[in-house]
Formats: structure tokens, sequence, C-alpha cells
């Protein structure tokens, strides 16, 4: 059984005290764990589930310090606007570890294909695919996976989690052999390695006192949970690019989808003021409106397709147009601040970083937890083989290893997102023509689509 170290029914005693309670329970006030994880975001608690199902590390301690509440999960039958786009490859992480069946369980849309259009032109990529290999991503409430991934958690033995950790203070020794962590109500707890999965705000990375590349976007990312005005097919993710970033539809049913508009503050703030009436006439507005007329555009782009024409090619084929919505749910507008973050080097001896803690990337390729899975799955492997060797997993040897294969593949997708992000950031003509032309080829050359959607799918 997993140690859940607080329970509901305490409910009106302070937080300090409830910890220090139930905690001693199972473990004095210092205790040693192999692996403690800090923060059971989608990040924190699917990696400790990981680490936990890992044969190689069955004799490893694992503890998982998550400041937040134990949140309980209940089916409602409204989604909710928290979802995460899921590539193929975080799909195999979480059904190798058995929390894909409770996903499938609760519920999920698979998305078959992808619109990609903008407000300057009439450029667009799409593609689709019939085979059930070729899922482009499945979207899934980030609820809904952490219910799954907390089933799964509940069958483990070697791994503890503490639900409200309100942490003092950390001590990253790299001098000696264990990294310490202090909780405010008291208990210390040491480790051989300690993986900081906090977010962006991380303070495991703050006390690593790394360089890390930080900036603000000045944008929001405006999320709500629409309904559509009629029911359809609804597998095609939509996004559509206007000056101040994109609007992506993803679907959640035939009648639903899922909103994340990345805006400007002001923009965000009047999109959350309004009725959910005006909130849905400017959505359509912004989804279907007429793309901004120019003679160098227009006539650029007509070349070109004159040209793709000839060489039998077709930069427009399958053009589709989005599902009009019919309405907004109810108290499901929300918005998120949108920034970009690299950290230098993910790891020291004895610490590592994964998820949002080492990257944060704009969503609008809908990548960033999915580079945290893939580092998880990356470094499941590594830590299994260092054990199985019988090496200390807070070596520095393993975890550079861990550090060098994640940047490998995290840095090229970040720099991808960034660049789209910037393309698409003006409208000064000459670069509309510029985009809209490499947009136009890509569409019309299968190959070059396929090779895009293999990389996004790792
Ligand atoms: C609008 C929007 C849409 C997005 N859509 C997508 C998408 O479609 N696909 C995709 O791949 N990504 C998407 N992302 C990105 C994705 O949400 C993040 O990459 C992901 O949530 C990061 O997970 P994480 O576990 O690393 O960090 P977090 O979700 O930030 O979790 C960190 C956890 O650590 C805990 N914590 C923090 N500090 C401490 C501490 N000191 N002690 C203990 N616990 C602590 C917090 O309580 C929290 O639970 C989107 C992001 C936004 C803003």
């Amino acid at each position: 059984m997993i140690r859940i170290a607080f329970s509901g029914s305490f409910k009106l005693v302070p937080i300090v005290s409830k910890c220090h309670k139930n905690f001693n329970r199972f473990y004095s006030a210092n205790t040693h764990f192999d692996i403690i994880i800090v923060g059971g975001g989608l990040i924190g608690s699917t990696l400790a589930c990981t680490l936990g199902k890992n044969s190689r590390l069955a004799d490893k301690k694992i503890l998982l310090l998550e400041a937040g509440k134990k949140k309980e999960f209940k089916l409602s039958q409204h989604y909710s606007n928290a979802v995460s786009s899921l590539n193929p490859g975080t799909y195999k992480l979480l059904n190798d570890i058995g929390v894909w069946s409770h996903i499938n369980s609760v519920r999920f849309a698979t998305v078959k294909g992808l619109q990609i259009w903008e407000s300057n032109s009439e450029a667009m990529i799409n593609f689709r695919s019939d085979n059930a290999q070729e899922d482009v991503a499945y979207i899934v409430e980030n609820n809904v996976t952490l219910y799954g991934v907390y089933q799964e958690l509940a069958k483990l033995d070697n791994v503890t989690v503490i639900n409200e950790a309100l942490i003092s203070e950390f001590n990253l020794n790299s001098q000696k052999e264990n990294n310490e962590v202090t909780l405010k109500n008291g208990p210390i707890y040491t480790c051989n390695l300690l993986l900081g999965c906090d977010g962006w705000k991380s303070q495991v990375r703050q006390k690593m006192g790394f360089h890390c590349v930080n900036w603000d976007y000045e944008r929001m990312g405006v999320v709500a949970t629409l309904e559509l005005e009629e029911e359809c097919d609804n597998s095609i993710a939509w996004q559509r690019f206007l000056p101040y970033g994109p609007i992506a539809l993803l679907p959640l049913n035939s009648k639903h989808s899922s909103l994340v508009w990345s805006t400007s503050p002001q923009h965000a703030k009047d999109l959350l003021s309004m009725t959910d009436q005006d909130f849905v006439d400017i959505l359509n507005g912004s989804l279907s409106g007429s793309p901004k007329r120019n003679y160098i555009v227009e006539e650029g782009t007509k070349a070109f397709d004159q040209v793709l024409n000839f060489l039998q090619v077709s930069s427009r084929k399958n053009r589709q147009f989005p599902p009009k919505i019919g309405k907004c749910q109810e108290n499901s507008r929300a918005a998120f601040p949108l920034g970009f973050g690299h950290c230098t080097n993910y790891v020291m001896k004895g610490v590592a970083l994964l998820g949002d803690a080492a990257h944060r990337v704009h969503p609008l390729a809908g990548q960033g937890v999915n580079l945290g899975f893939g580092d998880i799955a990356c470094l499941n492997s590594i830590l299994g083989e260092a054990s199985y060797s019988g090496s200390n997993l807070g070596s520095i040897l393993h975890l550079k290893e861990y550090e060098s294969q994640r940047q490998r593949h995290n840095i090229p997708m970040m720099l991808a997102i960034e660049g789209l992000h910037r393309l698409y950031g003006t409208e000064f003509p000459p670069v509309v023509l510029l985009r809209s032309l490499g947009v136009q080829a890509f569409n019309a050359l299968e190959p070059l689509k396929g090779f895009l959607r293999s990389q996004a799918s790792l």
C-alpha cells in the first residue's frame, strides 16, 4: 500500500501539526530515502510511479513531497478547462506503467488530424491519419491523468507521498553523500538523489544556483471549455495564428472542445470579463474571419500555388473549416501567464531537474508536459541501469548522461517552438510572405509533414 501521510479526517487541525502527527506513524523525524522527489504535479507524480514500478529500483525507498493538498478525483459531466495534448511517446510511457488503462476507463479524445493556418494569408498546413498507429495526439484532462497515476501509485509499497509538505530548507551538499530536505514542521529527510519537479518557479533549481534563461512572453493563455454548435466527428485539432498568438481548439468529444488562446494580458482580461455569449461571438469571428489582405502577400502566394500546381502538388489540399462554437461552459474561462525557461544544466551531483523546473515553453505546439514525460522515460532507464550495475544513484556520471540525452532532444524542440512564436509574431508583409511560401511548400510535401509528426511524437 502507498503510505499517504495525511487523511481528510483532520480537517480542522492546523496543517503543520497535521503533517507531523500522521507522518510519524511511519517514519521518525530524520529519515533516509534513496530518492526524494519535490513536486507532485503531472511530472513529479508520474516520475514517482515510474521509478516505483522499475524492477531494477525495487529495493529503493522513494519519497514524493507535494506542497498542495491531496485532491480527490470526482468525475463531473463537465470537462475541466485544464487539459493537455499528450503525444504518442507520452501515451507509451503512461501505458507501460498502467496509467493509461485508468484514463481509458474515464475519458480522453484521440486527435486524428491537425490544421494550422493564420490571419494574414491563406497559407495553411493540414494532415490527417486514419491509421490508429499514427494518432497525432490524445487530449486528456490533467486531473484525469493524475487520477490514473494515483491509482497506480496506491499499489506501490516503495513510494511514500506527503501532501501539504512545506519545505523550509534544502541542503544540497555536493561534498557529502546525502542531500537534506527540512520541512517547516521539523522533520529532516536525507536522500542520495533529489529530483526537482517543482515547476517553473522551482526552488530546487534556485538552490542549485545554475544559470537559467527565462523570459515572460507578456502573453496570457486563456483556456475554456466550449460546446460546438453542431455535433461532428471532431477529431481534428485546429490552430489559427493571430498577431498576438494562436487560438487552439482541442477536441474533447463530438460536441465539446477545449480552448487555449494566447493573447496580450489586456485582451485576456477583456476576454475573461465579457459575457459568455460575447466571448463566443469574438472567438467565432477570430477563428473564421477572412485573412487580412496585403497585395504582396496575395500575389506572391498565388504565384507560388501556380508553380506547385504545375508540379502536380497542391498546397491547399483538404482545407477544412473549424467547427462553429455554440456556447462556452459556464465558469470555465481562466488565464495563465506564458513564459520561456531553459536551465543550462539539469543536474549536479545528487540532484536532477525534470519537467518545467528544467524547461518551459510556449503552449503553441502542445509540447511542454510531453518534454517532461520524455525526461521521466530517460531518467528511469538511466537510473535502472545505474542501480543494476551497483552505482550510487546520485553519481554525477549517469546524471550527466541524463542531462545530455535530454538536452539533445529538448533544446532543438524548444528552439523550434520559439522560432514559430517569433515567426508568427509579426505582420510585416515580407515576413508574412516568406512564412506563407514555406507553409505552402510544407503542406504540398507529404514526407516533410511525416518528419514533423515523428519529431513531435517523441
Ligand atoms: C495554457 C496552457 C496550456 C498548456 N497545454 C499543454 C499541452 O496541451 N500539452 C503539453 O504538453 N503541455 C501543455 N502545457 C504545459 C504544461 O501544462 C506544463 O509543462 C506542465 O504542467 C508542467 O508540469 P510539471 O509537473 O513539471 O510542473 P507543475 O505543473 O508546475 O507542477 C509543479 C508541482 O510542484 C509543486 N511544488 C512547487 N514547489 C514545491 C515545493 N517547494 N515543495 C513541494 N511541492 C512543490 C506544485 O504544487 C505543483 O504541484 C500548457 C501550459 C499552459 C499554461
